[in-house]
């Protein structure tokens, strides 16, 4: 039925579907939640309009990445997370972004699997999403996924990264928070220091801890951590042992989440990273609009005859670039 209206091609009802989308979504209507974050995945031209309307509701939720290496546990421990904020009355959303994938695949992405035990809980909103290839990739889309599902109520929002890829550290940039998985065994310490990840994580779960290695994974953890550099008053990244199949740890995860947030909160350090990723957010989207209008026909034709022009020795790269934004 959503469906329909939405599709009606007068502009007039086309405005109040998307009113009518957005006060849904607001109530908690996971079809219209989900019919939002087709059109984010879509690229609808009436995202713009979505984006007006959602805007007066967003930044209530805590948004809380969680990442590591494929196989260390990210969808089981989020699982268990939801669980847990579940029993606090927690409203919570799950968005799994698959950042090597240029196809959508909520097959792949195993929300359906491995999140079976929040299936029919109407508080709780699990979404998978793909970058589709889109100029601007997932960097566009995930805030705008992101602000769908805080806009709807969420308390938190977990987003985790699902595939292989090297955009952990990446994915960091899309969350107020960020957890760093670990396991034991899987030479997650050494790797941990070769792709940055001590650099993003806020609070660094050792997951697996069921298994040899966990003390010494923590230990080797706590070192590194130490080694950095932390200011007076700054905050010192927690390490949280957990068994996440079994839930083990899980509540202590909690606290210390809710930690971090009362220290970002009081600090001001959680509006200063709001505003770095709006600032990447409005960046991602004027850049995708500037290729837009590159890809024109129009500037095409000129793109070649500058390029030609700077062949010929006519003219430079630079000069050439200067009357291509002059034009657009
Ligand atoms: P992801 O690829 O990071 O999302 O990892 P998964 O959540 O899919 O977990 C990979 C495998 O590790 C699954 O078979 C899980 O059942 C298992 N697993 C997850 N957490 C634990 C844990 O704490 N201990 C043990 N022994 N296995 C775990």
């Amino acid at each position: 039925m959503v469906e329909e209206v939405a599709q009606r091609p007068t502009r007039n009802l086309r405005d109040a579907s998307v009113t009518d989308l957005v006060t849904r979504a607001r109530e908690g209507d996971a079809r219209a939640v989900a019919r939002l974050i087709s059109w984010v995945e879509d690229e609808s031209p009436q995202l713009r309009e979505v984006m007006a309307a959602l805007a007066p509701y967003a930044g209530h939720a805590q948004i809380v990445g969680v990442t590591g290496s494929p196989g260390v546990g990210k969808s089981t421990s989020t699982n268990a997370l939801v669980g847990e904020l579940r029993k606090a009355g927690k409203r919570v959303g799950v968005l799994a972004v698959d950042p090597s994938s240029p196809f959508s695949g909520g097959a792949l992405l195993g929300d359906r699997v491995r999140m079976q035990d929040h299936a029919l809980d109407g508080d709780v909103y699990i979404r998978s999403m793909a970058s589709r290839g889109h100029l601007g990739g997932l960097a566009w889309s995930t805030p705008q996924a992101l602000r769908v599902l805080d806009a709807s109520g969420c308390d938190v929002v977990v987003v985790e990264t699902v595939g292989v890829g090297q955009s952990e550290v990446e994915i960091a940039g899309l969350a107020d928070t960020t957890l760093v998985l670990l396991a034991p065994g899987a030479g997650d310490g050494i790797q941990a220091a070769k792709a940055g990840i001590l650099e993003i994580g806020d609070i660094y779960v050792v997951n697996k801890s069921d298994r040899d290695g966990a003390d010494q994974l923590r230990k080797d953890l706590r070192g590194m951590i130490a080694l950095g550099d932390h200011a007076e008053g700054g905050w010192k990244p927690p390490i949280v042992k957990t068994v996440a199949h079994r839930g083990e740890g899980v509540d202590e995860l909690v606290v210390e989440i809710d930690r971090l947030f009362a220290w970002l909160t009081a600090s001001g350090e959680l509006e200063a990273r709001r505003t770095r990723r709006v600032r990447d957010e409005i960046e991602a989207i004027a850049v995708t609009a500037l290729r837009r209008r590159w890809d024109g026909v129009h500037a095409r034709v000129e793109l070649d005859d500058l390029a030609a022009a700077v062949v010929a020795g006519e003219s430079d790269p630079y000069t050439a670039a200067d009357t291509l934004l002059e034009s657009l």
